[in-house]
């Protein structure tokens, strides 16, 4: 029989898995459980409407121990798989066609990847020397699969009694690490399922030895073997909250949602009305690596009483709160509801807003009580809001502004715009804003030297996507966002005003000429009035793109390379602005050298690449010669 091999990156995983000193190695039962519990939904799901995937006997997971062959089986008369479904789904890994998955393998450790991504059935290697999958379709389809995980995999036709898949994992031998033969122990395995898989909502069945009087021998007993139930079934979200435990709300998040983290937050609620569900909703800790990819598959698990409907219900969440994990059972949607109709149906409308309003007040809460938790929070999903309260030409402003934060130079932490707010100075009309790479970076800006100075607060944008949340919601209970790069920045006092009124008049033919040698690259050369201890700096014109939307356009493919109108200001109490006095009484021409070197500068300052190197780096010299020639 001919072998197959995994593909690279399951080989990788697998050998981790074989090599694994993860310390958790008992996950795989509930890995597997979880595995049998999917099978047996998606059979229950297609026998209501089609009758050749009933099941005459009802659907359970069933657990076997041999000790003498060392083996632990875990059977389930579920949806089953064919030739090539187990070919696929247990040659390649599920999550194999993300490069970013691909790239972690990579450097990763075992417990990285066994916590990023769940590795699912690929964990039984952990405590397994080979494994026997059987499975038998409703077609009749039988066949195995075996592997030792090092030398790749085989397949071949099988016999088997009822629909469904036998999973046989051969034990290894005991080290004295690690200690495998617990998993022939039935109280092992109990516990295991009472601590992990108690909420699943089919029987875990297990043959148990019992001790009862024996009839025929008085006084007497004898050992008899039983099915017992090893979990309660009842799903978590239908008990009650009192009597859940934290570990229970984790265990079921980890294994429902292949997290290995905890959960940062769990929403457990119940409506009754116009729209009446139960919802059992989680907010991850770390953002998934796929979260901000398109491999990410958003959306709700949607039960309707009871029975298991569909994995990533969409239609039930914004785009914005796709960070969301969970699930909705409710008795108010039909239960061969398709995809399609599910995003067209009211009702299911008027649950996504039930929905959202309860994630708004969860989030507000965290917010107000926990703020460390909430910045924990928004670090890692904080894009997502942003960028739903710029998409849809921002409609969902009002719903999210509220929520989000950004960097402020007082506080050096994230605040609101509602802190924001309530700090202002006396006769304060806008809000300040600096964009730039990093809050390193901006904190050095020349353009905010003076804001700062005057003890203003500016905001810090470090995404990309901020200046158009600015934008977009233009203001905030009336205050206007104010770019500290734009031209009209205007923080002078009267007396100031009047000082650099009269500073332009006595300079006006030199700003005049030196606005005209660089008239094809700025519109225009002034005097400062932001700057106190740097030379020069760029600022954009109002109605025009911004410096670093200017920078964006530039990395990102499209050809639509605008560019901000940008004019050059020069600090009047710096040094050099006496230089250019004295140069313009001089030699008016050398000037126009002089304008050209500081906008070069400016533009190296403002993070832009300079037009020509060359050209600039001959002038330096050109001045370098001519200082040592005075
Ligand atoms: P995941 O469960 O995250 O998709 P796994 O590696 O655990 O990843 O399983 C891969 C796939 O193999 C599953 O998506 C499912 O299609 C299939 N599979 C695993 N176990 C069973 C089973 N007991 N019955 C039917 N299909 C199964």
């Amino acid at each position: 029989m001919s072998k197959k091999q995994f593909k690279t990156e399951s080989k990788r995983l697998l050998d981790l898995m074989i090599n694994s000193i993860y310390t958790n190695k008992e996950i795989f039962l509930r890995e597997l459980i979880s595995n049998a519990s999917d099978a047996l939904d998606k059979r229950h799901y297609l026998s209501l409407t089609d009758s050749k995937y009933a099941s005459e006997k009802p659907l359970e997971i069933n657990l076997s121990v041999d000790k003498e062959n060392r083996t632990l089986t875990i059977s389930d008369n579920g949806i089953g798989m064919n030739k090539s479904e187990l070919e696929n789904n247990l040659g390649t890994i599920a999550h194999s066609g993300s490069l970013d998955f691909k790239d972690k393998l990579e450097s990763a450790n075992d417990i990285d990847i066994i916590g990023q991504f769940g590795v699912g059935f690929y964990s039984a290697f952990m405590v397994a020397k080979k494994i026997d999958v059987i499975s038998k379709t409703v077609d009749g389809e039988t066949n195995k699969w075996s592997s030792t995980g090092e030398d790749g995999y085989s397949i071949e036709p099988a016999d088997k009694q009822e629909v469904g898949t036998d999973i046989v994992l051969y034990l290894r031998d005991d080290t004295e690490q690690d200690n495998y033969s617990e998993y022939l122990d039935k109280y092992t395995i109990e516990s295991l399922v009472k601590k992990y898989s108690d909420y699943v909502r089919y029987p875990i069945v297990m043959l148990v030895e019992k001790s009862i009087p024996d009839e025929e021998k008085e006084g007497e007993y004898k050992t008899v073997e039983e099915l017992k139930t090893l979990n309660t079934m009842v799903p978590l979200w239908r008990r009650d909250k009192k009597d859940i435990t934290d570990e229970e709300y984790n265990s079921f998040y980890k294994s429902q949602f292949s997290d290995y983290n905890e959960p940062l937050e769990k929403i457990h609620y119940s409506i009754e009305g116009n729209v009446s569900y139960k919802a059992l909703l989680y907010i991850p800790s770390k953002a998934p690596y796929n979260f901000y990819s398109k491999d990410y598959q958003p959306g709700l698990q949607l039960y309707s009483k009871g029975v298991f409907i569909m994995k990533d219900a969409k239609g039930l969440l914004p785009d914005y709160y796709y960070f969301v994990k969970g699930l909705i059972d409710t008795d108010d949607v039909n239960l061969n509801i398709s995809r399609e109709i599910l995003q067209q149906d009211s009702q299911l409308q008027t649950l996504s807003k039930s929905i959202s309003k309860k994630i708004k007040s969860t989030l507000v809460n965290m917010l107000t009580k926990e703020r460390d938790k909430y910045e924990d929070f928004f670090k890692n999903f904080g894009y997502s809001l942003k960028y739903g309260t710029y998409e849809d030409y921002g409609m969902h402003k009002d719903e999210l502004i509220d929520l989000l934060l950004f960097y402020s130079s007082k506080e050096d932490k994230y605040v609101t715009l509602k802190e924001y707010k309530e700090r202002m100075k006396e006769g304060q009309n806008e809000i300040y804003y600096a964009s730039g790479k990093s809050i390193e970076q901006i904190k050095k800006l020349p353009q905010i030297e003076n804001l700062l100075a005057k003890d203003y607060e500016v905001l810090y944008f470090v995404d990309d996507i901020d200046e158009f949340v600015a934008m977009i919601v233009n203001q905030y209970d009336g205050k206007t966002f104010k770019s500290a790069q734009k031209a009209s920045l205007d923080v002078e006092d009267e007396k100031e005003k009047e000082t650099k009124e009269k500073l332009v008049e006595d300079n006006k033919s030199m700003l005049e000429q030196m606005s005209e040698a660089l008239k094809d690259k700025v519109s225009e050369v002034r005097i400062s009035s932001r700057l106190k201890s740097h030379p020069v700096c760029l600022v954009a014109q109002d109605n025009g793109i911004s410096m670093e939307m200017e920078k964006y356009l530039a990395q990102i493919p499209t050809d639509q390379k605008a560019k901000a109108t940008k004019i050059l200001e020069i600090n009047p109490d710096h040094e050099i602005f006496k230089v250019l006095q004295k140069v313009y009484d001089k030699n008016k021409d050398m000037i126009n050298q002089y304008a050209d070197l500081l906008y070069q500068q400016a533009l190296l300052i403002e993070g832009f690449p300079i037009e020509d190197p060359v050209d600039f780096s001959n002038k330096i010299c050109q001045l370098m010669q001519q200082a040592s020639q005075m």
